[in-house]
């Protein structure tokens, strides 16, 4: 709400810029251009930046993970889940003892480092 706010104060700013430069004040007027062009930047910059973490944190959304593995030889591996991924489902033979059918031990929600990173 604050960009908001320092937004709407640098379009006050330039319009008092081209108020004073219409009435003579040209020094007047360049001062308040100056400020009205830094606080814009300063949020349309921040404006952006809220919007890109907002976009990264779409993306970043923990997501399913499934961990199979083979009870005889204990190998273990980790995808996606998938649709009917239920704990101690078989799923197809193992890779290393083809006659052994591995199974679903673990799912859970992967939580990205990257999203506890975010400055604010
Ligand atoms: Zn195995």
């Amino acid at each position: 709400m604050i960009v908001l706010i320092v937004l709407a104060l640098s379009l006050v700013a330039l319009a008092l810029a081209v108020n004073a430069f219409i009435l003579g004040e040209e020094i007047v007027a360049g001062y308040l251009l100056v400020i009205g062009f830094i606080a814009m930047t300063l949020s349309v910059y921040v404006l952006l930046q809220s919007r890109r973490r907002v976009m990264s944190m779409k993306i970043e959304k923990p997501s399913m993970m499934t961990t199979i593995e083979c009870r005889k030889c204990g190998s273990k591996s980790v995808r996606e889940f998938q649709r009917g991924d239920y704990v101690f489902k078989e799923l197809g033979p193992c890779q290393k003892c083809p006659d052994d059918k591995m199974i679903i031990t673990a799912i859970y929600k992967e939580v990205k480092e990257k999203e506890k990173a975010f400055p604010f």
